[in-house]
């Protein structure tokens, strides 16, 4: 992966040798995020966005606090999806006006805390409306409320889909006129629309596509609330290449048609504030997990490094988590960049279970143990979406450097 260099046959991460920054850390495994890399990818976005177009960092990707407090110094907005989240969120410093929640089944202890927060709250079900009345009502605090519009439209190419269709997400697009009059009914505002399609796409005219769609249904479920849109949330979903063939997105088609799209929300919403939230795309390139060679071994005629990490620190690397036909993350041996002698070699975890590998039958430098292997695109979906407490190993770290 060429976003991170390589000097004396290692890998730099934040400018620091591997092996230097395995000492100073005192353990493995642990993932490490670069901060240089996490500037330079919401540069480029920058660079392809319009002004207009506010970005926002959907912090379930990561929500290491020291990376979430860089990541609110580089974008507009923070999109949390629980009360635990919000605490980080806010923690950061970040405005409350430009901190949104979205996610299904909200518990009204959360929807409390975030109407005293005041942030903005994604409602994702009618329920959720009365919900927030009653919380208005007890408190006399008025709650910021956008609704969640789960499309009538599918997102093409999507590694996962996350609307269209029956979904968990969100409120269909052909119940939110009588989802807005009954808000309005219980003397609330709405100030506009979240449309989140999906997330993990590699085709950048699948992501134009459905954030025109999405800009063309917001626009017709306008027509249906009294006061002035305020705020329009028109997803992301861009994917980092992880598996051979994957190529990066280009983001000229998407910045010139989210160009196009301000244009016109400006003169049909001329109040709205315009954003995408994304998560993996900033921040999944900028990591990698480290874990050592703890034993080599030889079955049958192939060779296995058992190592120190595994599907419990990294359950997405393992293929199991929303992979359909597991397939291998981009592995090195960091401490082994320039050594031109490669064998095949299964690289596994401590665990037993035959599900805990990270590389099955990868062309590598012959590693020993001591060696240490790295998993890239680890940046996001990495620590806290996977089953750390599973066979009782210790928990992974992670360090920003
Ligand atoms: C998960 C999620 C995101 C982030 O998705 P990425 O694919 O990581 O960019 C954004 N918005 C919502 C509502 C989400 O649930």
């Amino acid at each position: 992966m060429d976003q991170f260099r390589v000097e004396h046959g290692e890998l730099l991460v934040g400018g620091i040798p591997l092996t230097r920054l395995a000492a100073r850390v005192g353990s493995t495994p642990f993932y490490a995020y670069d901060r240089q890399l996490l500037d330079a990818r919401v540069g480029e976005l920058r660079a392809a966005l319009p002004t207009a177009v506010k970005l926002h960092y959907a912090i379930k990707a990561n929500p290491m606090p020291a990376l979430v407090g860089h990541m609110a110094g580089l974008v507009d907005g923070l999109d949390v999806a629980s009360a635990g989240e919000l605490a980080v969120a806010l923690d950061t410093g970040m405005s409350p006006h430009d901190i949104s929640f979205a996610g299904p089944g909200k518990r009204v202890e959360e929807l409390r805390q975030a109407v005293a927060a005041g942030v903005l709250i994604n409602a994702e079900s009618p329920s959720e409306i009365e919900a927030l009345a009653a919380v208005a009502e007890s408190t006399g605090w008025t709650p910021r409320i956008a609704l969640r519009v789960n499309p009538d439209f599918e997102l093409k190419s999507s590694g996962m889909r996350m609307g269209g269709g029956p979904k968990q997400f969100g409120i269909d697009a052909e119940q939110i006129p009588a989802v807005i009059q009954r808000t309005e009914t219980l003397g609330l505002h709405i100030e506009g629309f979240h449309l989140f399609a999906g997330s993990q796409n590699l085709q950048a005219e699948a992501i134009v596509e459905a954030q025109r769609n999405c800009f063309d249904l917001a626009r017709r479920l306008a027509d249906h609330v009294s006061t002035p849109i305020r705020m329009l949330n028109l997803g992301g979903g861009i994917g980092i290449p992880y598996f051979p063939g994957n190529e990066r997105v280009d983001l000229a088609p998407i910045g010139a048609n989210l160009a196009r799209i301000a244009d016109e929300a400006a003169t049909v919403f001329p109040q709205a504030e315009l954003c995408i939230e994304l998560g993996r795309f900033l921040v999944g390139e900028a990591g990698i997990y480290v874990c050592r060679v703890l034993d080599r071994k030889e079955s049958r005629g192939q060779v296995f490094l058992v190592t120190d990490g595994g599907l419990h620190h990294h359950l997405s690397a393992s293929g199991n988590f929303g992979q359909v036909i597991r397939k291998n993350y981009p592995v090195a041996i960091g401490n082994r960049m320039s050594d031109t002698e490669l064998e095949l070699a299964n690289v596994v975890g401590p665990l037993c279970t035959p599900l805990d590998i990270l590389g099955d039958r990868m062309l590598l430098p012959k590693a020993r143990p001591g060696d240490l292997v790295v998993v890239y695109q680890s940046g996001a979906y990495g620590a806290t979406a996977s089953p750390q407490r599973f066979l009782g190993h210790p928990a992974v770290t992670e360090v920003l450097v």
